[in-house]
């Protein structure tokens, strides 16, 4: 029987998560499931998977949650204390699937002490890779990509050598926006915005979709996770969202994943790893498909992944300032402060302001400076975003 902990269980990959594992009762014990608000979730969970711990991240629903579980014996926590202390428990693995910065800090707990993360918060990686691969080395913990595209990486590395590698691509639906003229973007909703042609996810990644910041944060998470060059990492337009990732060798082979646009795939692979199970996702029928399509991304739709090379080639504290700026910028967007097309232009702000004061840093940032360039960042994003629609009449 296997230990495990599910941090953001109420989430889109959360309930994925669950999903896998309350079909093999016998197969798992779960410590800890967190979550946010939603209280009838987390507690319906914890009850159903018999878990020891359920923590909400909002000290203002403990009251409501202990109520939930009354009677239980399920242990009650709140606050992002608690969800770092639910994450330092040891168990055999354990799922980041928190959205956003705030899976950091219990992320590096999980590494601390030498646990297995399967990482689904790519945030975490964007934020902090040189810190976050360190911590796993000198602890001996090990991380296991989830996002899809560096599963797939992951998978088609198995058993060969990085030194071959020459370069990764890693694929993108285009969002909800792909087949918009360009000149309507900027009137594009919130609601417009998180609609995904292919994949069911959360809000926030749906419409980073969209704008594509999604694929640039998932460029400068494969830069970290697989050590690569900016040069070596390429992005390819995918419609079908079926193959996810190919990683091209120096004898010019191209080895491609395959695999059904369904998060249980990748979850389950690290849930296994390194041996493989069945899982209960399609089969592809690949006859009945057809076609798979492809073609480069165009630079005028997608300025984000302009600045993910600008992010990736700046190193340093950069992606932490990048990601800040990135969450913010949408929260601004997300309130109609400003418009969609408005977001990375606020990003790029931030990113330059960051670059024109600092020295490009070579020493590897821990924690503390990590939360203060996530703090700075947050702040120059809004006056951007200010600035911005005070001169736009917003
Ligand atoms: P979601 O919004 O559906 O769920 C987020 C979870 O995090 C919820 O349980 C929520 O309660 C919790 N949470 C939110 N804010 C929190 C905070 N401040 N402190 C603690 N917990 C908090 O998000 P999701 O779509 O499941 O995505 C989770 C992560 O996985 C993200 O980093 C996302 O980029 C990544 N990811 C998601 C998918 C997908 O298919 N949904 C695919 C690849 C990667
Ligand atoms: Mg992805």
């Amino acid at each position: 029987m296997r230990s495990v902990t599910i941090l953001g269980a109420t989430g889109s990959i959360g309930q994925s998560t669950i999903d896998l594992i309350a079909r093999d009762p016998d197969a798992y014990r779960v410590e800890a499931l967190t979550g946010g608000r939603n209280l009838a979730q987390l507690a319906a969970d914890a009850r159903r998977l018999n878990a020891r711990l359920a923590v909400t991240a909002h000290e203002d629903c403990r009251a409501e949650l202990a109520e939930r579980l009354s009677g239980t014996g399920i242990e009650v926590a709140a606050g992002a204390e608690a969800i770092c202390e639910a994450a330092s428990r040891p168990v055999d693995w354990v799922m980041s699937a928190i959205v956003g910065f705030a899976g950091l800090a219990p992320g590096l707990e999980v590494l601390r002490r030498g646990g297995t993360l399967a990482l689904a918060n790519k945030e975490t990686l964007v934020a902090a890779g040189p810190l976050v691969m360190e911590t796993a080395r000198r602890h001996g913990g090990t991380v296991l990509p989830v996002d899809s595209e560096h599963s797939a990486i992951f998978q088609a590395l198995r058993g060969e050598e990085m030194s071959s590698v020459e370069r990764v691509i890693i694929t993108a639906s285009g969002g909800a926006f792909r087949d918009w003229p360009l000149e309507r973007l900027a009137s594009a909703t919130p609601e417009e915005a998180a609609t995904h042609p292919n994949w069911a996810m959360g809000q926030r990644i749906t419409i980073d979709s969209a704008s594509m910041f999604n694929k640039a944060l998932e460029m400068i998470e494969a830069k970290e996770f697989f050590a690569l060059a900016p040069s070596q990492i390429e992005v390819l337009i995918h419609r079908e969202s079926l193959v996810h990732a190919l990683v091209g060798h120096n004898d010019g082979g191209l080895i491609a994943h395959i695999g059904p646009p369904d998060m249980r795939h990748a979850i389950g692979h690290a849930l296994s790893w390194p041996a493989r199970a069945p899982l209960p996702v399609e089969r592809l029928d690949l006859a009945a498909i057809g076609q798979l399509s492809f073609a480069a991304p165009e630079a005028a739709r997608y300025p984000a992944l302009d600045l993910a090379y600008r992010v990736m080639e700046a190193g340093g504290g950069a992606g932490a300032i990048f990601n800040a700026a990135k969450e913010a910028a949408l929260d601004s967007f997300l309130s109609r402060q400003i418009r969609f097309t408005d977001m990375s232009g606020v990003v790029g702000a931030v990113l330059d302001r960051f670059l024109s004061t600092e020295r490009r840093q070579t020493a590897m940032a821990d924690l503390d400076t990590i939360i203060d360039h996530d703090r700075r960042a947050r702040l120059w994003t809004k006056e951007a975003a200010d600035q911005l629609a005070a001169r736009t009449g917003g």
